[in-house]
């Protein structure tokens, strides 16, 4: 068995700063993270054993400092916690701000704002939270449903493949043939390459493994992007996930993982396969 490392794994940059921050700023004092500050069960696990607090409920935190998500928030959310007193601490990706500063100058403009990506998704709740009358859209029967506008202001969910960001925003262009339609391109940079090296990855595996928490939005884009160039996709969390029975002594097995998995879960999974692939081996010289 071959086992092949897609590029670009391991955590993206947004997820280790905000990390970071939250370690260094819970060292000091009691902090509450607002919501899940990744979408990634061992991660959170250590964020626990640190102290911090995590809780959905603004009503439920007791601390005085409030860190923010990875996922950002709207500028109402943010002036809510504050106006109860609470110091809040911004982890937002830079990429979410970039994201969020694109569809309010989409709105400035005049547009109705678009935006490409999962209603009750936390940052998709951020990004539309200044804007109510935002429309949220992930089909093309759900740009049908959309009425006629003069002009719409397209943008994203950071993590959602770029080439199905483009063909529904082309889609709503051909349904909307007299409107203008203004595309701004907020899928960031690392979920493009890792999007583009699971589809290599895919292409030449006969198994591929996808690494990251079961609510990683980018993680579940991955597993659909590699099952349309591999019958034999599984997603797991950690490598107590891995089953021997998903693989052949001949298999090329390829691993890849969400933007929120760490390097540790990674290398636990790749030596787990590794395990599996060393035993089906000695099978197979038993069998000979
Ligand atoms: S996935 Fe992209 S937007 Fe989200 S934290 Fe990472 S770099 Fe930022």
């Amino acid at each position: 068995m071959t086992i092949l490392r897609a590029e670009h794994l391991g955590m993206c940059f947004g997820v280790r700063d905000a990390l970071a921050l939250t370690h260094s700023e819970a060292a000091r004092q009691p902090v509450t993270v607002l919501g899940e500050l990744v979408h990634n069960e061992t991660v959170l696990a250590d964020l626990r054993a640190r102290g911090v607090r995590l809780e959905r409920d603004l009503d439920a935190v007791q601390t005085a400092t409030v860190v923010i998500t990875a996922h950002g928030t709207s500028r109402r959310r943010l002036a809510e916690v504050q106006a109860r007193g609470h110091r809040v601490l911004e982890a937002t990706c830079p990429l979410v701000h970039f994201a969020h500063r694109a569809l309010t100058d989409l709105v400035a403009r005049g547009l109705h704002p678009v935006v490409i990506g999962q209603r009750e998704h936390v940052e998709v709740r951020g990004l539309t939270g200044d804007f109510p009358h935002a429309d949220v859209v992930l089909s093309e029967a759900e740009i049908d449903a959309q009425p006629e506008r003069a002009g719409f202001g397209v943008a994203s969910q950071t993590t959602q493949p770029i080439a199905r960001v483009r063909e529904l925003t082309d889609y709503l262009r051909r349904r909307f043939p007299r409107s203008e339609v203004v595309f701004r391109d907020t899928v960031c940079q690392p979920t493009k390459q890792r999007q583009n090296a699971a589809e290599e990855l895919a292409q030449r595996c006969d198994v591929v493994l996808v690494i990251g928490g079961a609510h990683s939005n980018n993680t579940r884009q991955l597993v659909a992007t590699c099952a349309q160039f591999c019958d034999r996709v599984y997603h797991v969390q950690t490598a107590t996930d891995v089953c021997e029975e998903w693989f052949q002594p001949d298999d090329t097995v390829g691993l890849t993982a969400g933007t929120s998995t760490p390097e540790a879960t990674i290398r636990a999974t790749e030596a787990a396969v590794q395990r599996l692939a060393n035993g089906l081996l000695e099978l197979a010289s038993v069998g000979a």
